[in-house]
């Protein structure tokens, strides 16, 4: 299986390197030049085994091929349990929470974080048997999840160290203890900026040509193959698994930002599991209900929301989806439906879920229940599972005054937020980062 561009101006290139570069070279993202179909699907007990099916053909040519089973067996250490629902009226086994934050950092992106750390740990080992490389620096500008999500995921692996930039005062304080309290090979900045900016300061390093040459520099953000591809693996084992059990397939929920997660439903179904309907539930930034309503496609400026990993003016898979409907966006929006949702609806929702549905919700994951609702007025009765993103209680300040009581952390939460927490300043300034990343490693340890 080899990889091209969504731009299509780049030779069929092998996984390895596809997984090593993020972006490919035309300025397209890597895409599987098919999707394959699996011949069968078995449920299994462990979501690490249906993973490890899932991401056998793409990695069949790999040299991670050998340790792609136990990648998975560390990645997918955690369940991703579909939750029965107090039901509005459709009858038992109908409404699921889909809990995809029982992770470390408590959000969905854990899954393919640590996916990604072991992958390019595995291509590290493969590639340096003698144990000499340079320390590997993976660079993240993040608004909250995915900073946490990465770090966790590559805290203390031999061989690499991580640079986390956040925009100062404009992440909620639990969302800077979790980017902060890790140490040892992750280092954590606050930039004097918008989270545009640490964007654009990690963009202009990874193409900074003369400082890789220095210091290898990777990234980890959402539009990475080893980011994608992994977050097929949960959808492909609940369906698998609801489907042997009730014999029908099972239609999700995907709240949205940059279409990483729903790309990843749609691929598990591509791929033959029983994913039903995909429905994708947007906050305020309107970008995509816009051009499922009909629309041109027309990026729009952030704003910020209370579902705030969800604040996406031009979300990057967009391409992806695209391609995957052979640019034509008639089918594209046959597809899949979309629908936004107000941060006033966000709040609503969350208030009436612990009375309507028996769940706390994390305002995420309101966005998706909300549809759900919708379905049910509508006489829907068809079984649904609504992606829970994130655990309330990492947006605590939001959802306690909502609900009326406290929300407890899960353990991994609960443990990192009772480790002291360090980021230092940095300028939204270029140089001031290069200095950094040229002197590194920036912390000499034992890792
Ligand atoms: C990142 C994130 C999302 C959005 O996921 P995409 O893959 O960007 O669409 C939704 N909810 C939470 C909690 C997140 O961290």
């Amino acid at each position: 299986m080899k990889f091209v561009s969504t731009r299509g101006q780049i030779p069929p290139t092998a996984i390895d390197d596809a997984l090593s570069a993020g972006l490919a070279p035309d300025g397209g993202l890597y895409v599987p030049e098919r999707i394959p179909m699996l011949a069968s699907w078995q449920p299994t007990a462990r979501l690490a085994d249906t993973a490890q099916a899932v991401l056998a053909p793409y990695f069949a040519e790999s040299s991670l091929r050998d340790r792609l089973a136990a990648i998975c067996d560390q990645a997918y250490s955690f369940d991703a349990p579909l939750r029965p629902m107090r039901g509005d009226g459709a009858g038992p086994d109908r409404d699921f929470l889909f809990e995809l934050f029982h992770g470390p950092t408590a959000a969905f992106k854990d899954y393919a974080a640590r996916f990604l750390a072991g992958a390019l740990a595995g291509l590290r080992a493969a590639d340096a048997a003698t144990g000499t490389a340079p320390t590997n620096t993976i660079l993240v500008a993040t608004s909250g999840d995915t900073g946490a999500a990465v770090a966790a995921a590559f805290h203390r692996r031999p061989g690499f160290q991580v640079v986390i930039l956040y925009p100062d005062g404009k992440v909620s304080p639990r969302q800077a203890h979790g980017l902060g309290c890790w140490g040892e090979n992750v280092r954590a900045f606050r930039i004097d900026g918008s989270f545009d900016d640490c964007q654009r300061l990690a963009k202009q390093a990874l193409a900074d040509g003369d400082l890789r040459r220095l210091v290898p520099l990777s990234s980890a953000n959402s539009i990475s193959l080893g980011r994608l591809l992994p977050q097929a693996a949960y959808y492909a084992h609940a369906a698998t698994r609801f489907a042997a059990e009730h014999g029908d397939a099972l239609n999700v929920i995907v709240p949205t930002g940059n279409l990483g997660n729903a790309c990843a439903a749609l691929v598990a179904r591509r791929m033959g599991a029983p994913v039903g309907e995909i429905r994708l539930a947007t906050n305020a930034n309107d970008t995509l209900p816009r051009y499922f309503a009909g629309e041109d496609y027309a990026p729009r400026p952030t704003r910020a929301t209370l579902a705030n990993a969800m604040d996406v003016g031009a979300p990057s898979n967009f391409e992806r989806l695209r391609h995957w409907h052979d640019g034509d966006d008639a089918r594209l929006r046959g597809a899949i439906q979309v629908q936004g949702v107000d941060d006033a609806t966000i709040r609503a929702t969350i208030a009436a879920a612990p009375r309507r549905h028996g769940v706390v919700p994390c305002p995420h994951t309101a966005t998706g229940l909300f549809l759900l609702e919708r379905l049910r007025e509508q006489g829907d009765e068809r079984p649904w599972a609504v992606a829970a993103t994130a655990h309330p209680a990492k947006f605590e300040s939001i959802v306690e005054p909502l609900v009326g009581h406290p929300v407890e952390p899960p353990p991994a939460l609960a443990a990192s937020l009772a480790q002291p927490a360090r980021a230092d300043a940095l300028p939204a300034d270029y140089a001031a980062l290069r200095a950094l990343l040229a002197a590194a490693p920036i912390e000499r340890g034992s890792y």
